[in-house]
This record gives C-alpha cells, structure tokens and sequence, in this order.
C-alpha cells in the first residue's frame, strides 16, 4: 500500500523480464540491469506464442496419430473377423461335397492302377 504511488492509479506492478526486479510501469529499461523491458517482453511474448502454437500442432499430430491407429487396429479387427467366419463358413461347407469328390477319385485313380496291371498282366501272359 506504501509503495510506488508515483504513476497513478493504473500502474501495476512491473516487473523486468530479464532480472525480475521491479521496475516504474513507464520505465523503457530496467534500472537493474539495463534491458530493454518492451523489447524483452515481446520476445517473451513471442516465444510463449510460439511454444504454445508448436504445443499446440504436436498435440494436434498426436491425436491425428492416435485416430490412425485407431482406425487401423479397427479395420485389422474387420477383416480378422471376416477371416474367421469366411474360415468358419468354409470349414462348414467343405465336408458335404469334398468327400465324396475325393472318394471318387481315389476310386477311379485305384481303378486305374488295377486296369494298367491287368492290361500288363495280359500282355505278358500273351506275348509268352
Ligand atoms: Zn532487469
């Protein structure tokens, strides 16, 4: 309450951004240390902005990344899915016309081996 009555009513406390000592909210350099107040508040302005804008877009990336996988581990899931129960419906399926098919080919293949023996066998026994 005391202190610095000196500019009015408006002045609040100042404090130089390169030292931290207070300082007159008129002053244009720091009685302190020398600096130029509004020059140095401005670059720390201006580096808080640009902290605060690069913070800002990396938060931005992550979540862009975050959605990406998301949306790729779904998509995984999907087709997984469809995977299983195309496998599933498949192994239903195959069993009711397969075995009969391979019964039939085994057969004839047999068929075929007994034909070429016998046809071999006649001749042999022929040509003696
Ligand atoms: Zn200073």
């Amino acid at each position: 309450m005391s202190e610095s009555p000196a500019s009015g009513s408006k002045s609040a406390p100042r404090t130089c951004p390169s030292c931290d000592k207070r300082v007159a909210k008129s002053a244009k350099f720091c009685p302190n240390c020398g600096v130029n107040i509004e020059e140095a508040e401005a670059r720390l302005k201006a580096e808080a902005g640009r902290k605060a804008q690069a913070e800002a877009r990396e938060e931005a990336r992550a979540e862009a990344r975050a959605q990406a996988a998301a949306e790729r581990k779904e998509r995984a899931e999907a087709r997984a899915a469809a995977r299983k129960a195309a496998a599933e419906s498949g192994e239903r399926q195959t069993p009711a016309w397969l075995w009969p098919v391979v019964a039939v080919v085994a057969l004839a293949v047999i068929g075929l081996c007994v034909a070429v023996l016998l046809v071999s066998v006649a001749f042999l026994t022929v040509g003696q």
